[in-house]
């Protein structure tokens, strides 16, 4: 039982209490969202600026922490500092809290750091019992009113509080609006709504087997334990997950006397934000619920209205509530949502924070504020969440057609969203196919059990990726990305038949045909029937995010070049804003249907004659995909070639070649069968060669530099495309800047002996040509040894770059393919041990998404460090997954690398990430609260 108020006032509580646990609202200021929540610092802050808020007070988050520690009480001193604020805000108000005469009722509203909608738990109009009730009829000679509101204050006590089930209130009012014949809630008679009252008191007690507490202040008690709690129920678990928010932080409690929407005609309660959310015009836009209370116009059980309807009916209130708007907006120097009610005409203001909003809106109003003289560039540019901009590069279903496609029954299957971006095209089963029609004009979607090497022309060829197997890491997902494909892989829900060029969704009829139409969205995993209209960002024609960017470029020291495997990709990268190619792989090149067999024929040749042969045929290709590439690379200021890194090939032979399983078993099968064709003999030979090639474990096997150890023809080829390509762009007068680049080096030996290997080709060009070529020559640091030497390899190199994704499976021993979908997904989520409530975390994110700055981090530091002191010139640059994450992005400008090279749909977000890096470093930002959501 809750102990009754001592009289005594909140600072006089406080000196005598461990800690001050209970800030008045006038006590507070946004600042302090740590300690009062969001919503708590934003009340204390309308407070302070004069607005008419209703009075009362916010427990501290650190109240909620305290709780935990000691297994779920109440810590020291809080309850008593709660009745002295309570008695504050009783003389504020000149009501009494619990008492006949003139009540006060309260609202009690969960609140942290972070804005978490909806997702823990607020009770309004706590306070009620059988004796406030009559006082409150008495004062306001409303019995409807009152007993209106008692019945939603059992219902939503006994639901939030109580966790009774919602099912038997709504039942139970239903019967009785169908009893009195009665349209809405409104119309039941008063004698009525008396008895439903203590119905839902009964329901109440059936089901929690106690009375419902008629004690005022026990209903607060029991409702400041309610909210602490809900800070881990599921719900806000899950949030905080997803949205990687601390679970220690805890929840700030905001008490605060109610103001009642529900009282009258000229009452109401909505929500408005200080620019439109849809475009980021600057006008009050929002929705307005006559006759009803805060609930009601989230949970949208009503209609609600627009604010034009507020301006018409009750033209001073609007007026009032706009120039609040544009006072929190000046004061926030942010964009505002916020939460009002109005009762019998009065404005009282019940909420604000920084609104969410899409990346456009936020970008065209932080370009607006900047014109407005409200912000400066530094800050438009730090208040963009980096991560939020991709949205506005890739293509993307329109909502509402999506909306009607699933209404249609259009929605087929869902699958792992592998690749971001949408695609409507016609079904294709096969990847020859897909080239075909795509050289005919039509739009494909490519779909596969699995998609194999054998499929890439299908894919370079297709708008979109769907496939049966495989998860977001595997090849095809990460060749996906790396072409800017949309793609849904893991898609279970389907059977393809590849025979009869069909898919089925399992478990029904429905059946897609070769060239039916299909859409995936590849955000979402999801798969439609028929086309759906997709928007087309054009980044062009995204002002607001060029001016973004350009300002963005102003500020940062990092520079930001492109990730690219083909020539195809080019056009993006440079419209995206690369400042040249930090690294092209080849390794994709190869994979092309004209060039596979080739490849095939170098890597199982039989004796050096053989091989050169083929290498020959792959000289011309090689050379005019360089060509292409440097051709593309020009800065338009100097007229000059941008730098353009060419890494040597890296892959695991296997990856190149037939499986051995398959082969394998089509060779028993036609030997048991029999059949001795021709076809036996080859595959038989076949088998013979990948059976000789074959390595246990092909990612440490024979890749990487080590190949153009062995074969060194291999490398000879590709730097004589790479010089041939340059030396006739030279000879057009274009000055270029190659750089070679040698992948998986673990020993300067191995540097020292490719080196000279390519030396020599540079020299036998010169020769021929009679002209040098000028190029940089260095290696990937990826691989742990490497880092550890780098003072050695720095004295054989021009440039670093390093590996994040090797050296990341590299330095924790983790293979990225076995990891991901296994233990690591454990580690990161939590172990489930047995007796313990919470999981164990073992690592707080995903190293190939976040870097891990203690481990893999420090080693790219000392290896840097340390090449640097060996050789004063030595350029430093990174690839790898990590160089769209804004906090990798920060470590890599902290510790002054030269650039990071990202795919081309990433590189506005890594110049904008580059950018926050320098000012932050700069300067520590001075924004409010709830900035960037
Ligand atoms: P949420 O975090 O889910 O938005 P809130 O604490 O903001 O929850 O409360 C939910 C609704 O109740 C809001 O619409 C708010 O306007 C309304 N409300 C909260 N406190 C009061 C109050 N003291 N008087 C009137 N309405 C209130
Ligand atoms: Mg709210
Ligand atoms: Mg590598």
């Amino acid at each position: 039982m809750a102990r009754q108020h001592t009289g005594l006032q909140l600072d006089d509580v406080v000196e005598r209490s461990p800690q001050k646990w209970v800030y008045l609202f006038n006590e507070g200021h946004a600042g302090m969202y740590d300690l009062l929540g969001v919503k708590g610092a934003g009340i204390a802050e309308m407070t302070n600026a004069g607005l008419p808020v209703p009075p009362g007070f916010t427990i501290t988050t650190r109240a909620c922490t305290a709780y935990y520690e000691e297994s779920q009480q109440f810590p020291q001193g809080l309850w008593k500092q709660v009745l002295a604020a309570l008695k504050t805000v009783e003389e504020q108000t000149g009501k009494h809290f619990g008492k006949k005469n003139n009540p006060l009722l309260v609202s009690v509203r969960s609140g942290a750091q972070f804005i978490m909608p909806g997702v823990m738990d607020t009770v309004l109009n706590l306070g009620m019992n059988d004796e406030t009730v009559q006082g409150l009829v008495r004062l306001n000679g409303d019995e409807r009113f009152v007993y209106d509101t008692y019945c939603r204050f059992i219902q939503m006590f006994s639901e939030v509080i109580l966790n009774v089930e919602a099912g038997e209130f709504v039942r139970l009012l239903k019967q009785y609006k169908e009893r009195a014949g009665a349209r809405t809630e409104a119309e039941i008679p008063v004698a009525d709504l008396k008895q439903l009252a203590e119905a839902f008191k009964q329901i109440a007690e059936r089901r929690t087997r106690k009375p419902f507490p008629n004690d005022a202040y026990q209903q607060l008690q029991e409702a400041i334990e309610a909210v602490f709690s809900s800070w881990n129920n599921t719900g806000a678990i899950n949030y905080r997950n997803f949205h990687k928010i601390a679970h220690t932080a805890g929840t700030a409690v905001t008490v605060q006397s109610m103001v009642f929407g529900n009282i009258s005609s000229d009452s109401g309660t909505g929500v408005a934000y200080t620019r439109n959310p849809n475009t980021g015009k600057k006008e009050l836009y929002g929705r307005y619920l006559p006759y009803a209370q805060g609930e009601e116009v989230m949970a949208r059980t009503r209609n609600p209205l627009s604010l034009q309807s507020l301006e018409k009916n009750m033209p001073q209130v609007f007026q009032e509530l706009q120039e609040i708007a544009q006072r929190l907006e000046q004061r926030y120097r942010d964009m505002q949502s916020l939460e009002f009610t109005v009762e019998k005409g009065r404005l009282y203001m019940l909420q604000t924070h920084s609104a969410y909003r899409t990346a456009l809106v936020a970008v065209n109003v932080a370009i607006d504020m900047v014109e407005e003289g409200l912000i400066s560039e530094e800050e438009a540019v730090l208040r963009i969440d980096p991560s939020q901009i991709e949205q506005l590069l890739l293509p993307r279903f329109d909502e509402a057609e999506k909306e009607r496609a699933r209404q249609e029954g259009r929605l087929l299957a869902k699958g792992v969203d592998a690749s971001p971006g949408s695609a409507s095209g016609k079904a294709v089963f096969d990847a020859n196919r897909a080239e075909q029609l795509e050289k005919a004009g039509v739009d494909v979607v490519l779909v596969r059990p699995e998609a194999t090497s054998d499929d890439v022309h299908g894919m370079i060829a297709a708008r979109g990726i769907l496939t049966v197997h495989g998860g977001a890491t595997d090849q095809t997902a990460v060749i996906a990305r790396g072409l800017g494909l949309p793609g849904v892989v893991g898609c279970h829900m389907i059977h393809v038949n590849e025979a009869e060029k069909f898919f089925q969704v399992v478990g029904s009829t429905r059946v897609v045909l070769e060239g039916d139409d299909i859409s995936i969205d590849g955000l979402t995993g999801e798969v439609f029937a028929g086309t759906i209209e997709a928007v087309h960002p054009d980044f062009d024609r995204e002002p607001g995010l060029q001016k973004l960017l350009s300002w963005a470029d102003r500020f940062r020291k990092l520079g930001v070049r492109a990730s690219i495997d083909h020539p195809r990709n080019l056009g993006r990268a440079v419209a995206f804003g690369a400042q040249g190619i930090g690294v092209c792989r080849t390794e994709h090149m190869f994979l092309e249907q004209e060039r596979l067999p080739i490849v095939q024929r170098m890597i199982l040749a039989e004796n050096k004659q053989e091989r050169q042969e083929a290498l020959d045929r792959l000289l011309p290709f090689q050379r005019s995909d360089f060509k292409a590439i440097f051709e593309a690379m020009m800065n338009p200021e100097t007229g000059e070639g941008y730098p353009v890194v060419i890494r040597l090939l890296d892959l695991p032979l296997h990856e190149f070649l037939p499986s051995y399983h398959e082969l394998l078993v089509a060779v028993t099968r036609m030997e048991t069968k029999g059949e001795h064709t021709p076809e036996l003999a080859q595959k038989r030979k076949m088998l013979e060669a990948v059976a000789a090639v074959r390595e246990a474990n092909p990612m440490l096997g024979t890749r990487g530099c080590r190949l153009g150890l062995l074969f060194p023809e291999i490398n000879i080829m590709q730097t004589r495309a790479i010089l041939e390509a340059a030396t006739e762009l030279a000879k057009q007068g274009k000055k270029l800047q190659p750089q070679i680049l040698i992948p998986l080096v673990t020993h300067v030996s191995e540097l020292q002996e490719v080196r000279r290997q390519l030396e020599a080709v540079a020299k036998e060009i010169t020769a021929e040509v009679g002209s040098t070529v000028e190029y940089k020559f260095g290696c990937m640091i990826e691989l742990p040894r490497a880092a550890l030497t780098a003072d050695q390899i720095a004295t054989v190199a021009d440039f670093f770059s390093f590996g994040s994704n090797d050296l990341t499976q590299t330095t924790f021993g983790f293979s990225r393919d076995d990891a991901e979908d296994s233990f690591l997904l454990q580690y990161v989520k939590g172990l489930r041990v047995p007796g313990m409530r919470n999981r164990i975390q073992i690592l707080p994110a995903n190293p190939f998404h976040t870097l891990d700055i203690d481990g893999v981090g420090r080693l790219i530091q000392l290896a840097a460090e340390k090449g640097r002191r060996a050789n004063p010139h030595l350029e430093l640059g990174v690839s790898g997954l990590l160089t769209n994450d804004p906090e990798s992005i920060k470590f890599f400008h902290d510790i002054g690398m030269d650039y990071v090279s990202c795919p081309p749909f990433s590189i506005p977000i890594a110049r904008l990430a580059a950018a926050q890096a320098a000012l932050s470093s700069a300067k520590k930002e001075q924004v409010l609260p709830g900035k960037g959501i």
